[in-house]
């Protein structure tokens, strides 16, 4: 029976990879501080006895008893108003945390996979983004913890590979969105639905001209389940190349609701990449992958999800960093 450790396990990527291998026949050890992470999300998979949960900090030191075959590393905070808040976890969970579990992959002899993100790009000055592209990050600005960190966890999970012969994966991230997205995380898919059941005008940011392209959960997970069976050690893009602009999204997401409300425009946040569209070209060659769930049908099954909140879910949001350690 494959053992794997999964972390981020409450989280939004982190449950829907917990039910996939799960799913697969695999014994899944899902490990969460639950800081960005919800119980919720896994609370079906407690009466499994293929499913155990560990509630530990990844970026101390990570002990798991028996063999493991695989580790997916999917801790981190993930949206840019979370970085923002808790900005030294963000830079200890893919620094620190990922060099703890690169040693723990090391020593249990593990094929480790890590969630690094098109953030990587930086505001991309090449487009769309290929894996070859260094990107363009400002190290200091708001969203440098974040795509620092993540930079620094490929740094260091090649030199695991190459050093020490550790089979490592490393897919970047696009936009991705579905059900079991925080509804507060601040991002603009659960930001503008909420809003909308909420029966608030939505908050598009600057002239919304910015762009991303958005890839429904499900194809995400399929892109990650190859890529970890792959035999390949070099990035890998995953997301959908349908892009679309930040207005446009929010007039989707008007239509689809059914909602009276109008948008307003707010101040620009610091360094928002102003486009962002993967090539997708090396997954559809190495993984044969590439997303099959329109935008359409995607928001649909998101916009279901969201509706089936309780009304304490859609007016308390708030955060739950007030207890953190600095
Ligand atoms: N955005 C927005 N209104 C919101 C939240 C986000 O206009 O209430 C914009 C944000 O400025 C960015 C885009 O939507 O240009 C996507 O933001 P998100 O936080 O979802 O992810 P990012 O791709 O920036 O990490």
């Amino acid at each position: 029976m494959k053992r794997m450790l999964i972390t981020g396990a409450a989280g939004f990527l982190g449950s829907h990879l917990c039910d996939r291998f799960i799913k697969e026949g695999y014994t899944v050890i899902g490990m969460d501080n639950l800081i960005t992470g919800d119980l919720k999300n896994i609370e079906h998979l407690f009466k499994k006895k293929e499913f155990e949960f560990y509630h530990h900090d990844v970026s101390r030191f990570v002990h798991v008893p028996g063999h493991l075959d695989y580790i997916l590393h999917f801790a981190s905070p993930a949206s840019p108003i979370d970085y923002l808040k808790i900005p030294i976890q963000t830079l200890k969970v893919s620094s620190l945390g990922t060099h703890n579990l690169l040693g723990l992959a090391k020593s249990k002899n593990a094929r480790i996979l890590v969630a690094s993100t098109s953030e990587v790009y930086g505001d991309p000055l090449v487009h769309p983004q290929n894996e070859d592209y260094w990107g363009n990050v400002n190290p200091i600005g708001p969203r440098g913890v974040y795509d620092e960190a993540k930079r620094f966890q490929e740094a260091i999970t090649m030199a695991y590979h190459t050093f020490h012969g550790v089979e490592t994966r490393i897919v970047r991230i696009f936009n991705t969105y579905g059900p079991r997205m925080r509804l507060n995380d601040g991002r603009a898919l659960p930001a503008f639905i909420g809003q909308a059941l909420r029966g608030e005008d939505l908050t598009v940011f600057g002239k919304g001209s910015q762009t991303r392209s958005f890839c429904y959960v499900d194809d995400l997970i399929e892109g990650i389940a190859r890529l970890l069976w792959s035999d390949y050690n070099q990035p890998v893009n995953i997301g959908n190349p349908d892009e679309i602009s930040i207005r446009e999204f929010a007039e989707e997401i008007i239509r689809l609701t059914g909602t009276n409300q109008k948008i307003t425009y707010k101040i620009l946040p610091t360094d928002d990449p102003q486009q962002r569209q993967p090539d997708i070209t090396r997954a559809k060659e190495i993984l044969g992958w590439e997303p099959k769930v329109s935008r359409a049908e995607g928001l649909k099954l998101t916009y279901d999800y969201f509706k089936g909140l309780s009304k304490e879910e859609l007016y308390n949001s708030a955060h739950r960093f007030e207890s953190l350690p600095k």
